[in-house]
C-alpha cells in the first residue's frame, strides 16, 4: 500500500460513504486501500503516488480508445467551448442516434439518457407500459444498474420471486420480478408455462459481464426469442456493456450469426456510446418508442440527457471505432492477453479458464468456464485476492473481484500485454 493513497482513502472515508461513489471501487472484494487515480493515457493509468498501471478496467468498458484519444479529446474541448448543456435538443443527439441505428438494425429509434441504470429502469416502465402487463424475468448474476425493480437475486437454483438484494426496497417493488438461473433452459420454460400472459419483459445480459464473463448459449437464447415471441413478452438485450465492445454491431450481431433472422426487441446501451461521458440510450421499434411522452403515455425526461459534451464525446469514439479492420485487431490483442494468462497459469499448474469477445473478457481461476451465477462463486476468493494484489504490485490493474469482466483497449500494445504476462508469471509462481 502507497502512502498518499492510504491518506486519501482515510480522508475520503470521512466524507463519502466507503471512500467511494460507486462501492466496487473501494477494494472491499480484495481487501486494502484503492488506487486514487490522478491522471490517465492510453493504455495506463498513474495513481496519487505517481505509480503507472496498465489499465484493464478502462472505466469499466467505456474506454475502448483507451485514454484521451486525441480525436475524442479534440471533439470535447470543442464541444465544451460551444456550451456546456443546454437544455434543448442539438444536432449532435441526432448525429449519435443515427450512428447507433447504423449499427444495430434491431432498433428504429433511440432515447438518450445520463447512465444505465436509467437506461434500464426506463425501458422496463416502457415494456409494462406497452404491454400492459406488471412481471418481468431477470437473471441471477446479471446487473441492470440500481433500479429498485432490478435490484433482486433469486434464490439458489430455484425459480422464485424476488427478494430484495438491498435494503430500502420494499417486497412489493419486487414482487412481479422473477429471477431465474442463467442458461438454464428448463427453468426458463416453467417460468413462461406459468406467468407467461403477465410477463411484459425478459432482460438479460447476453454475454454477462457483471458475473465476470458468462455467455448465454445460443440454445438459450432461442429459447428465450421463442418463449417471449409466443407469449408476447418484450425481449430485452441489455448490451450497456458488451454494445459497440464485442463487436459494432454487439451481442445480438453474434447471436443473429447462429439463430436465422435473431433479433431483440429493445436494446439498452451506455458505456461505449459515452466514450467516459456520462450517456447511455435505450432503444427499439417505432410503435413501442412511441408510446414514450411526449408522444405516448410513458414519462421518462432528463434534464442533462443527449448533453452536448457527452454526445459529442460518444460520437468521436464510435467515429474512430468503425476503421476498418479495428475490431479484429482489438480481438487479437485481447485473445492474446486471455491465452497467454491461460499458458502462464497451467505451466504454473493453477487450474484456470478465458474467454474473450472483442475487446471484453473474462478469467477464471476454474478448471472450466462456468455458464451461471453459482459456478462463477464456486472460484476461490483469497486466491483471486491474492492474484489481484500481486498483479497490482507489478503494475498491472485488473478489476478489483472476481465476478467482474475486463476490458482492453486500443491503445494497449504488444509490449503491454507481452509485459502482463511477465507479471503474471511471477504471480502464478506464488500461488
Ligand atoms: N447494465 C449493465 C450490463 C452494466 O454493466 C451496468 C453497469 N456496469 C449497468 C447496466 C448500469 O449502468 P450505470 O452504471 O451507468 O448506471
Amino acid at each position: 500500500m502507497t502512502d498518499r493513497n492510504a491518506e486519501l482513502f482515510s480522508r475520503a472515508q470521512a466524507v463519502i460513504p466507503g471512500g467511494v461513489n460507486s462501492p466496487v471501487r473501494a477494494f472491499r472484494a480484495v481487501g486494502g486501500a484503492p488506487r486514487f487515480i490522478a491522471r490517465a493515457a492510453g493504455a495506463y493509468l498513474w495513481d496519487a503516488d505517481g505509480q503507472r498501471y496498465i489499465d484493464y478496467i478502462g472505466s469499466w468498458g467505456p474506454m475502448i480508445l483507451g485514454h484521451g484519444h486525441p480525436e475524442v479529446l479534440q471533439a470535447v474541448q470543442a464541444a465544451a467551448r460551444e456550451g456546456f448543456s443546454f437544455g434543448a435538443p442539438t444536432e449532435r443527439e441526432i448525429e449519435l442516434v443515427e450512428a447507433i441505428l447504423h449499427w444495430l438494425p434491431s432498433l428504429e429509434m433511440v432515447r438518450l439518457v445520463n447512465s444505465g441504470t436509467e437506461a434500464a429502469m426506463s425501458t422496463i416502465r416502457l415494456a409494462r407500459g406497452v404491454t400492459g402487463r406488471p412481471k418481468i424475468i431477470k437473471f441471477e448474476g446479471c446487473y441492470h444498474g440500481h433500479a429498485d425493480a432490478l435490484l433482486v437475486k433469486a434464490g439458489s437454483g430455484l425459480a422464485t420471486f424476488g427478494h430484495p438484494t438491498s435494503a430500502g426496497v420494499p417486497p412489493e417493488v419486487v414482487q412481479h420480478t422473477l429471477v431465474l438461473e442463467y442458461n438454464n433452459i428448463a427453468q426458463l420454460e416453467e417460468a413462461f408455462a406459468e406467468h407467461g400472459a403477465q410477463i411484459a419483459a425478459l432482460m438479460i445480459e447476453p454475454i454477462a459481464g457483471n458475473m465476470n464473463f458468462v455467455r448465454a448459449s445460443v440454445p438459450f437464447m432461442r429459447r428465450c426469442r421463442e418463449l417471449c415471441s409466443q407469449h408476447g413478452a418484450l425481449l430485452v438485450f441489455d448490451e450497456v456493456m458488451t454494445g459497440f465492445r464485442v463487436a459494432l454491431g454487439g451481442a445480438q450481431s453474434l447471436y443473429a450469426q447462429h439463430i436465422p433472422g435473431f433479433a431483440p426487441d429493445m436494446t439498452v446501451l451506455g458505456k461505449v456510446i459515452g466514450g467516459g461521458m456520462p450517456l447511455a440510450a435505450f432503444g427499439g421499434k417505432r410503435a413501442v418508442m412511441e408510446q414514450l411522452a411526449p408522444l405516448g403515455p410513458v414519462y421518462q425526461a432528463g434534464t442533462l440527457s443527449g448533453n452536448p459534451v457527452a454526445t459529442a464525446c460518444g460520437l468521436a469514439t464510435l467515429r474512430c471505432i468503425q476503421q476498418p479492420g479495428f475490431f479484429e485487431a482489438l480481438a487479437a490483442r485481447t485473445r492474446a492477453l486471455v491465452q497467454g494468462l491461460k499458458t502462464e497459469a497451467d505451466r504454473a499448474g493453477i487450474p484456470f479458464s478465458v474467454d474473450s469477445e472483442g475487446g471484453m473478457f473474462g478469467f477464471f481461476l476454474l478448471p472450466e468456464l462456468p455458464r451461471n451465477y453459482t459456478q462463477v462463486m464456486a472460484s476461490d476468493a483469497a486466491r483471486f485476492a491474492h492474484f489481484f494484489h500481486g498483479m497490482l504490485q507489478r503494475g498491472v490493474y485488473f478489476a478489483p473481484a472476481l465476478y467482474e469482466a475486463g476490458f482492453v483497449s486500443a491503445a494497449h500494445s504488444d509490449a503491454d500485454i507481452e509485459a502482463t504476462l511477465e507479471a503474471a508469471r511471477a504471480v502464478f509462481a506464488t500461488l
